[in-house]
């Protein structure tokens, strides 16, 4: 198979061709149609995440089953296919023992049995979801990860109905974030610095925009503040901003890997009784909920589409703020 391979942190990828692999017990082998690249992949890239080089990321994939593992009994060959990250636990610790696989400190992910910016891919089949009939593999891919991740956000931001809810930062999750807050019915604001998306982002079904400059948090406390605010943004200082713009007993949850501590005022967190939450992929029905709104037509991540040979061009392009939504790899099947 061909792959695009991190030889070592830091550096482009490479191309090379790998043996086919095959399907150990409970495995499936997957012929990638198409992959998602998210902000993760920097971090990887640059060896933050840890792992081991050589190394093929890509956490984003879609596709088609080619081969079953002993002891697979849900998934077919042909079955189109995403995986999520965390895809099967030890089942052994007391985290698994209690029901949440996906939280085991020892739990595998593509960093273990190889990523999507490849021809063919391992997985575990307890971390592949079907893709609705309808529904691309180029529309699926960026669900897998992104989309998963901002309706588990939504979802333990706990919004009430009639409650406001602002999304802060407005790239690959954030839109995807506006778009299942708007099809679940909630008032939603989109918070973003930049001026020229403004019309995009109404039309994803904001009902404001907000321009923050520095001060987000100034921004949403002119709109009349919002009860949940739903954070991609990697700017630490952002964030603290933003914290102010929650309404009493506001929640606002953080999903994006800040580019350093955060700092909350105490007094706006004791006051108001407003909190902070973290979030990432969390119950799977979040991520048959977010497939399903796709398929709907509720959803629809704006992409751009490079084939897989671009993959260190696209990455230089997400590294310099030059994607503006979400770009996803189209291999050649
Ligand atoms: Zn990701
Ligand atoms: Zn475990």
């Amino acid at each position: 198979m061909r792959a695009a391979v991190l030889t070592e942190f830091n550096q482009d990828w490479q191309f090379q061709t790998l043996p086919d692999p095959r399907p150990a017990p409970g495995q499936v082998l997957i012929r990638i149609h198409a992959s998602g690249m998210c902000g993760t992949d920097l971090h990887a890239h640059h060896g933050h995440l840890g792992g081991k080089t050589p190394m093929v990321l890509g956490h984003e994939p879609a596709g088609e089953i080619v081969e079953l593992g002993p002891g697979v009994l849900d998934l077919k060959v042909g079955d189109r296919v995403g995986v999520f990250w965390n895809q099967k636990g030890d089942g052994r610790c007391a985290v698994c023992q209690a029901g949440r696989p996906d939280r085991c400190p020892n739990a595998q992910s593509w960093m273990h049995l190889g990523g999507a910016n490849s021809e063919l891919m391992l997985a575990w089949a307890t971390g592949c979801a079907l893709i609705p009939d309808g529904l691309s593999y180029e529309l699926a891919a960026p669900l897998f990860c992104g989309g998963y991740t901002v309706m588990s956000g939504l979802r333990n931001g706990d919004p009430k109905p009639g409650e406001r809810v602002a999304v802060l930062g407005m790239g690959g999750l954030g839109h995807m974030a506006l778009q299942l807050s708007k099809a679940v019915g909630l008032v939603t604001f989109a918070v973003t610095g930049q001026a020229d998306k403004k019309a995009e982002l109404m039309g994803f079904g904001a009902d404001e925009v907000l321009l923050a400059g520095d001060d987000p948090g100034k921004a949403l406390q002119a709109a009349g503040g919002a009860d949940v605010i739903l954070s991609t943004t990697n700017s630490a200082k952002q964030i603290a901003a933003a914290f102010a713009g929650l309404r009493p007993q506001g929640r606002f949850v953080n999903m994006g890997v800040p580019d350093g501590p955060l700092v909350i005022n105490p007094m706006h967190l004791m006051w108001g009784q407003r909190q902070l939450r973290g979030s990432s992929q969390d119950e799977r029905s979040d991520l048959f909920e977010t497939l399903t709104l796709a398929a709907a037509g509720k959803v629809k991540p704006k992409i751009e589409l490079y084939p897989l040979a671009r993959a260190n061009e696209v990455r230089q392009r997400l590294e310099a703020g030059k994607v503006r939504y979400r770009a996803v790899l189209q291999h050649a099947v």
